[in-house]
């Protein structure tokens, strides 16, 4: 139901807990903001990149050597078997690592400033000046600032297994290995990777055949490509490039994903036929599956021009992170600009978190600056 006691004092609600959430809320309890932020349920969090981006190791200042170092430091004179452990200790620092460190220092640092709800939107609408949040069947939060930061899901290979006479096709065998990273989805992350190993590309479009490309020019490393049952549209110019570079083209569908140690180690493939193509890391690059904009879809915000379907389009924004739609953000991988992408990164998300609720934060000082002035 309706607070109308705490509704009249939020002035943003923030939708979505993964980085770009978490780092909006950061920044509005920075900011002094009385915000409500809203994680999502087990649902949407099953679905988002939060849960399973395991090791973040391309950004300057986020790596766990940094913290290892300095307590390395204060132990190895007097606690040899202490400094030991932290010398060995497997540190990975993943997303959901920075979103619950964020959600603990604005507990911490700025009690009362962000209220976090855990529950899932489902429309978000216009109310006069204002922005209503529908969860469950009612509108539980107003503000005169939304944002969101919803994020994508990614299309994943179908696995057509065998078992007995029947055909089983589904998504849920690769997760382990998704979980492990031996099965990939970010070339500007995880390219690194696959130097000195044998790997697969799982796509049919231009993008897989790209990063195909790129895995052989940057790292050297022995690339299959993997249609998974698809017809190739990467033109021909690029299948040339394919074909000089050495990289096999192996058309079927995906039949099995072998490996062991709970997907900590791939063994490979095995397509139509029978055939086994044997990897060590496999690079999913099929496409975006789903953009979450469906909760802002009534209020006509607008998406980017492209013959995609509604659902696989990015949400135009502007500098400073605003749709097309007053008093409404979006933040993170769902969001575009005009004439150019916007990275899928965490950096970017936070940078473009930023600006918007420094934007929203400026908006609400210049109301009461009028205020003070009589001017309004
Ligand atoms: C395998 C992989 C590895 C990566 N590695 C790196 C890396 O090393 N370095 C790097 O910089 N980037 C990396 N990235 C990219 C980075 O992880 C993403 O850019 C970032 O996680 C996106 O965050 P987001 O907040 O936009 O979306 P998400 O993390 O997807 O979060 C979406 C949030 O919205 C919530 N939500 C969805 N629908 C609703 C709803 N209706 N109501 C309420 N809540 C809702 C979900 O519960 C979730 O909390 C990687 C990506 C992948 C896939």
């Amino acid at each position: 139901m309706l607070d109308r006691d705490i509704q009249g004092r939020i002035e943003l609600i923030i939708i979505g807990g993964g980085i770009a959430g978490a780092a909006a809320a950061l920044r509005a309890a920075q900011n002094h903001l009385r915000t409500i932020w809203i994680l999502g349920d087990a649902g949407t969090r099953k679905a988002s990149r939060a849960a399973y981006v395991r090791n973040i190791d391309n950004m300057i200042g986020v790596h766990p050597d940094i913290v290892r170092g300095k307590v390395l430091k204060s132990l190895s004179r007097d606690h040899p078997v202490a400094a030991r452990m932290v010398e060995e200790a497997h540190m990975h620092i993943s997303t959901s690592d920075l979103v619950e460190n964020a959600r603990e220092r604005i507990v911490r640092d700025f009690a009362g400033m962000v209220t976090e709800v855990a529950e899932r939107v489902i429309q978000v609408r216009q109310d006069g000046a204002l922005l209503s949040v529908e969860i469950a069947g009612e509108t539980r939060y107003v503000a005169p600032a939304v944002i969101l930061a919803t994020g994508v899901s990614d299309r994943q290979p179908v696995v057509h297994r065998q078992k007995g006479d029947r055909t089983l096709a589904g998504i849920h065998w690769l997760f382990p290995f998704a979980n492990q990273e031996t099965l990939l989805y970010c070339i500007r992350c995880e390219g690194h990777m696959t130097h000195g190993r044998t790997v697969a590309v799982i796509g049919a479009g231009a993008t897989a055949a790209e990063v195909s490309l790129m895995i052989c020019e940057r790292y050297d490393a022995p690339v299959t490509l993997l249609t998974a049952g698809e017809e190739p549209t990467w033109g021909e110019r690029r299948q040339r490039l394919l074909a000089a570079m050495g990289v096999e083209v192996v058309a079927g569908r995906l039949v099995d994903v072998r490996g062991q140690d709970k997907g900590a180690t791939l063994h490979g493939f095995t397509v139509e036929g029978g055939r086994n193509i044997d990897v060590e890391l496999a690079f999913v690059v099929m496409g975006l599956y789903r953009v979450a904009h469906r909760i802002v879809q009534g209020l006509g915000v607008d998406l980017e021009e492209n013959d995609l379907p509604e659902e696989e389009r990015h949400v135009l924004v502007d500098a400073d992170s605003e749709t097309s739609v007053g008093g409404l953000f979006a933040v993170g991988d769902m969001t575009r600009h005009r004439h150019r992408p916007i990275m899928k990164q965490v950096y970017t998300a936070q940078e473009y978190a930023v600006r918007a609720v420094d934007k929203v934060d400026a908006h609400r000082r210049q109301v009461q600056r009028r205020r003070l002035l009589g001017e309004d």
